[in-house]
């Protein structure tokens, strides 16, 4: 049974199973987001984005991601990262090309592919600790049934929290290099690296990647839907006619709040990071106390963990019973892997009183059995 209808009902859950932002939008934002209602900018908003928003797209991507867009007919403003994967797959893949898609993994991407008339080809990273590598891609494409034509690449990753180092990152384009297939990358936790810079796939191999990254994550704005792909002009070109098919156009209130949020609101990601990483330090501490295997998360607001021993190793049903017992809602490993049935997803993106309290609740739950 789908896990979030059995849970649905319980009374007094808190839920750390979303990837949601403990944030209010910044009042700046929301400033101008009003003063776009009183201007009456109620029309159709120009398909491909406000001029003015992928001017300052481009302006705000090339300084914070160090890459190097040359100008506004390389950005498309989509409907959030959810329309644009659904874009990306439709206008590169013919019918039964192949996706390499990397588990676990955000679970939307198989649907979105399926959509799009495209077969997984599923990449295992928990060999690797998460992590994908020139090895394990060169397998994939060796064992696929089907042509390869893309690999999407999520990091920092949902759900395991999973980013890369500058090193690890050139030796795998040098293998994507050499393959020539269409590198997906879905940078959407960007903002969200506390290992330092965060390198983009796109400044190592500008003429395959196909960047996607918004303001849902880094700017607590997933209302709004606020989405960019960043590619080759061409590509762009032939991907706005599908974007118009599917959306025509991105609400134009909700494109005037982006301008500002990548003007104005520039700071906004840094001090919700320092939030994130306080609160990240405290949950993989007291996981590791009670027993869990945390991945060591480098990135976005999620830890992917190993359920402790004495608990079994079906993580969909201790996330039941922590769900009905200890009245805390996390996700099963399952929901984003078939081979991550052990584990479970904890978001930390929820506020800092919910993540004591279901720390707390957790904490009695394991150490002293205590039935709620
Ligand atoms: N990609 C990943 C990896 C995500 O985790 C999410 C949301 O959780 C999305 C894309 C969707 O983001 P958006 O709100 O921009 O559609």
């Amino acid at each position: 049974m789908d896990f979030q209808a059995k849970i649905r009902d319980i009374e007094d859950l808190i839920q750390l199973t979303f990837g949601e932002p403990g944030f209010a939008v910044d009042d700046r934002i929301k400033a101008v987001a009003k003063v776009s209602i009183g201007h009456d900018r109620s029309h159709y908003a120009n398909s491909q984005g406000e001029t003015n928003l992928r001017r300052a797209a481009v302006s705000y991507f090339n300084r914070h991601f160090d890459i190097h867009l040359d100008g506004i007919d390389q950005v498309l403003v989509t409907q959030g990262v959810s329309e644009g994967i659904n874009v990306v797959f439709m206008t590169i893949l013919e019918h039964g090309d192949g996706v390499i898609i990397p588990e676990p993994s955000y679970s939307p991407y198989s649907t979105s592919l399926a959509l799009a008339g495209g077969v997984k080809v599923a990449l295992d990273t928990a060999p690797d600790n998460f992590k994908i590598t020139p090895a394990s891609i060169e397998r994939a494409i060796d064992q696929a049934t089907v042509p390869v034509k893309a690999i999407l690449i999520n990091y920092p990753n949902n759900p395991t929290g999973v980013t890369y180092s500058e090193s690890e990152l050139s030796a795998i384009a040098a293998t994507l290099k050499k393959h020539r297939i269409w590198v997906i990358s879905d940078e959407i936790y960007a903002a969200l690296t506390y290992s330092g810079q965060h390198s983009s796939l796109y400044r190592m191999l500008p003429e395959q990647t196909i960047l996607l990254t918004g303001l849902s994550k880094s700017h607590a704005m997933t209302g709004y839907r606020i989405g960019f792909i960043f590619g080759d002009a061409a590509l762009i070109k032939k991907m706005l006619t599908v974007h118009e098919a599917l959306a025509f156009a991105v609400s134009t209130l909700s494109q005037d709040a982006a301008f500002a949020a990548l003007t104005v609101g520039e700071d906004v990601p840094e001090y919700a990071l320092k939030a994130y990483r306080k609160r990240r330090d405290r949950l993989v501490k007291q996981l590791k106390l009670l027993g869990f295997e945390p991945v060591n998360p480098q990135g976005a607001f999620y830890v992917f963990a190993k359920i402790p021993a004495a608990f079994g190793n079906d993580g969909y049903d201790f996330a039941v019973r922590l769900a009905n017992q200890a009245k805390v809602a996390v996700l099963p490993g399952e929901a984003f892997s078939k081979n991550a049935k052990n584990y479970v997803r904890i978001s930390y993106a929820s506020s800092d009183a919910d993540l004591d309290e279901a720390l707390q609740r957790m904490t009695n739950y394991i150490q002293e059995g205590v039935d709620y």
